[in-house]
This record gives C-alpha cells, sequence and structure tokens, in this order.
C-alpha cells in the first residue's frame, strides 16, 4: 500500500547523503563523551588576535557590518583575499571578479562543483576522498571517475609521499567527456602534500583535454617539516582553468567561523556568483568583516617569524609527532602526514586482539572506530566513506585521528590508548 509520504521522498539526485558521516559520529561522540579525535576541530580557543578581530568587529558602529554586503563578497574581504593570494601564487587577483566568498570550503565546493559539471559530464576524483567530493558531482548530474592514491611498490606506506598516482591510470580516464579533475593538497584525510611534479602531471592532462581543475587548498598553510604547499593556480597556464577552494576555519584554528572563499579566473567565478546570487544572495557581513581584518594582520607580518602561520604549523608539527608515536607504540600502523589536522592509520595489526562481533555494521572500519569509541573511550573516523561504493574494502583497515588538540587532551588520549595495550593478549 502507498503512503501519501511516498511522493516527498528526498530527490533521487540527494539520495547518496542518506547516510551522514559527520552526523552519526557526532551523535557518538555526545553519547558516549569519548576523547575525540574524530571530528576535525580544535579543542583550543584560536589565537588572540583572532579574538580581537571578533571583538573589534562586534563592537563597531559602523552600521555597514550589521546589513547586507556585497553578494560575492565583503568588500574588505575580497580585497584582503586578493592582496594574500596574489603574493603567494605570483599574480595579480581581483578581488570582484576572481573571489567568490562563502559559507566556509563546503560551499565553496558545493558552488564550484554545481557551476561547473553538467548532466553526463565526467570527473575525476582521488581515492581516498574528502566524502562531499562525489556527493556534489553526482547531486550535479556528474559522473565521478575514481582514481587510487596507493603505496608504491617497495613501500610499507608509512610515509605519505609514498602514496601516489598510477599516471598511466590517472591518463586512461581523461577523455572528451572529462569536465573537471578535483585536487586536495594537503589532502584530507592521508595529509598527503601533492609536489610540484605530481601537480605537473595532472595540469598536463587537464590542459589537454581542457578540463578545469578543483583544487581544494584549505589545509594549505599546514605543511610540516621541508614539504611546500604548491597552489595548482601558480603552475604554467593553469591559472585559467583553476578553482582554488580556502576556509578561514582551517587557517585560523576556528572551524566554527564557516567563513571559505573560491578563487579563479573570472570565467569560472561568474558561473559560482550566480549559483550564490539566486540562493543565498550574500554572506553573513559580520564574519566577513572578521575574516578581513584577521587576514589583514596576518598580511602584515606574513613570512616573518611573528606569523601566526608559520608558528601553528610548526605547533601542529609536534602534535602531529606525539600522536604517530602514541598510535604506533599501541601497535598500530600510522601513515605520517606532510599537512593538515590529520593522521591516518591502519588499526588490522590489532584485529585478532578485538571482539567486534556487538558491533552491526556493514564495514569493518565503522565496527572498529565504533568499538573504540565505546571500549577505549577514544574516537576517530572510519576510511571507508572516503572511497566509492567498490572501493570501500581498501578504506576498512584504516581510521583517522584528529592531531590538532591541546598537549593535555592528547595526553589523556595516549593514557588511554596505554591502558588499552595493557589489556590487549
Ligand atoms: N575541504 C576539506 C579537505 C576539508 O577537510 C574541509 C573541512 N575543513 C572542508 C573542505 C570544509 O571546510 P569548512 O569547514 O570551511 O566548510
Ligand atoms: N573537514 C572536517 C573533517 O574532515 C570537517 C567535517 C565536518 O564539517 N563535518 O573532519
Amino acid at each position: 500500500m502507498s503512503d501519501y509520504r511516498d511522493k516527498f521522498v528526498l530527490p533521487g539526485r540527494y539520495q547518496l547523503r542518506n547516510k551522514q558521516l559527520w552526523i552519526e559520529y557526532f551523535e557518538l561522540a555526545r553519547k558516549y563523551k569519548p576523547i575525540d579525535l574524530g571530528i576535525g576541530s580544535p579543542d583550543f580557543l584560536p589565537p588572540d588576535f583572532v579574538l580581537d578581530a571578533f571583538k573589534e568587529a562586534a563592537g563597531s558602529t559602523n552600521n555597514e557590518i550589521y546589513q547586507y554586503t556585497r553578494g560575492a563578497g565583503h568588500p574588505r574581504l575580497v580585497a584582503a583575499l586578493s592582496n594574500l593570494h596574489s603574493t603567494l601564487i605570483g599574480r595579480e587577483i581581483n578581488p570582484h571578479s576572481e573571489i567568490m566568498a562563502t559559507l566556509g570550503a563546503y560551499h565553496a565546493l558545493f558552488l564550484a562543483i554545481m557551476a561547473t559539471v553538467d548532466t553526463g559530464d565526467e570527473v575525476i576524483i582521488m581515492e581516498p576522498f574528502f566524502e562531499c567530493f562525489e556527493h556534489n558531482v553526482r547531486t550535479a548530474g556528474g559522473i565521478p571517475r575514481f582514481v587510487p592514491l596507493k603505496p608504491k611498490e617497495n613501500t610499507d606506506g608509512t610515509q605519505t609521499n609514498d602514496w601516489v598516482l598510477d599516471y598511466d591510470h590517472l591518463e586512461s580516464l581523461f577523455n572528451t567527456k572529462t569536465k573537471a579533475i578535483i585536487v586536495n593538497t594537503p589532502h584530507n584525510p592521508l595529509g598527503k602534500v601533492f609536489t610540484y611534479e605530481e601537480l605537473s602531471q595532472i595540469a598536463r592532462l587537464c590542459k589537454k583535454w581542457n578540463v578545469v581543475c578543483i583544487s581544494d587548498e584549505v589545509y594549505q598553510f599546514l605543511v610540516y617539516g621541508s614539504k611546500k604547499h604548491v597552489s595548482m593556480a601558480s603552475l604554467p597556464d593553469m591559472w585559467e582553468r583553476t578553482i582554488t577552494v580556502c576556509t578561514a576555519g582551517k587557517i585560523f584554528a576556528a572551524t566554527g567561523w564557516k567563513l571559505g572563499w573560491a578563487y579563479g579566473p573570472s570565467h569560472l567565478i561568474a558561473n559560482l556568483q550566480l549559483i550564490h546570487f539566486s540562493s543565498v544572495r550574500a554572506g553573513n557581513t559580520f564574519l566577513q568583516e572578521v575574516g578581513a581584518i584577521c587576514v589583514e594582520k596576518e598580511l602584515a607580518r606574513l613570512g616573518t617569524t611573528e606569523s601566526y602561520l608559520k608558528s601553528s604549523a610548526k605547533d601542529f608539527e609536534t602534535k602531529r609527532d606525539f600522536v604517530y608515536d602514541m598510535l604506533s607504540s599501541t601497535g598500530l600502523k600510522p601513515i605520517k602526514p606532510d599537512g593538515g589536522y590529520f593522521m591516518v592509520a591502519n588499526w588490522s595489526p590489532l584485529e585478532k586482539h578485538i571482539d567486534l562481533s556487538t558491533e552491526p555494521d556493514e564495514f569493518k572500519d565503522y565496527r572498529f572506530t565504533k568499538w573504540m569509541t565505546k571500549n577505549v573511550g577514544v574516537q576517530g573516523i572510519p576510511i571507508s566513506p572516503f572511497y566509492s561504493k567498490e572501493h570501500k574494502h581498501i578504506g576498512e583497515n584504516y581510521v583517522r585521528y584528529c592531531f590538532v588538540k591541546t598537549d593535555a587532551y592528547l595526553d589523556k588520549a595516549a593514557q588511554a590508548f596505554r591502558n588499552w595495550k595493557l589489556q590487549l593478549n
């Protein structure tokens, strides 16, 4: 018997979104109150200059901050962003026609994909991938074509730069239907920082096949050791075909801010702006004003020892090393990230010690992470959601931990891992 509500089920184009990883794990953490190394947000306050910027904007008597602002981005913000990215990529970026301010990087990715991908267009996505890439491509009517990042032969895959693309495989996916490729550097979840040479290989194919590159660079300032971030838009002849996605949340350790932006050539950005004008119209003026103040402050000390971006990367690198030791001494096999917020670890060496039969989930990494939350009191994120349906089994041996937490919080996690290790037989 049909029900009157049958007519109102979620439209088919959104069906893939039924199972929401973040909602499920957010609820799990709320219920069991574990040490939460799952979601990528700091447990500490943003730096003082960010707090001061919020206070400065909130106390302003400039009425412009309380009223609608320019649809594609608050003038003060896009001016500051143009200065920042023009300096970084070595070309003049027009603040009005080449930048689109958004509600976080999720929104920037949504706009970039909706504005680029039409029904039947193919989009190349590297696995593992930040989960919204696939959803957005499918919602736009596009067809995702997956290419894996895999450990090089004769390596144990514990260094993130050992995870590479097979260029022949990559090249075989390009064809006349290919509209875009999505790159994410530094990478979530692997923490891989793509080298100039790797990006050049991708760029060569984008130019050969006339393809847009959507480059998610939200962790561009969080790069560790001697590694350097390279922006795809800075490669020869790539500006014309690259949309770069960024977020203040990750730059300034304030993920709840949800202020992001996309930049690129006007012929691409104009399409994002149009979609934005007809849906949201304009972003939150106050938050954009705060973003402008912070970017201006950081710009004035860019590259100096005073730079917050520099010091936060140094600080997070120490945390990364701590979490690497914590996981390896427990018996997991972590992959050392060169950038970003996260560390992926292979937990399968411990599988024989654990009875996961109490957890009903289809995929083993879901069972493992839920079991850990309930029994060890530390929460991670499963990796199978970062793979397409056909390849989820590859992610099942892995778990993702966020290391951007206070030292005290990480100490508590290390204690929980030590206690657990004592119980392993
Ligand atoms: N892209 C990647 C790779 C991310 O890790 C995240 C989460 N920070 C986003 C996009 C979304 O960022 P935001 O929280 O600003 O929407
Ligand atoms: N990028 C973050 C993560 O991967 C945010 C996820 C989210 O907003 N739900 O944890």
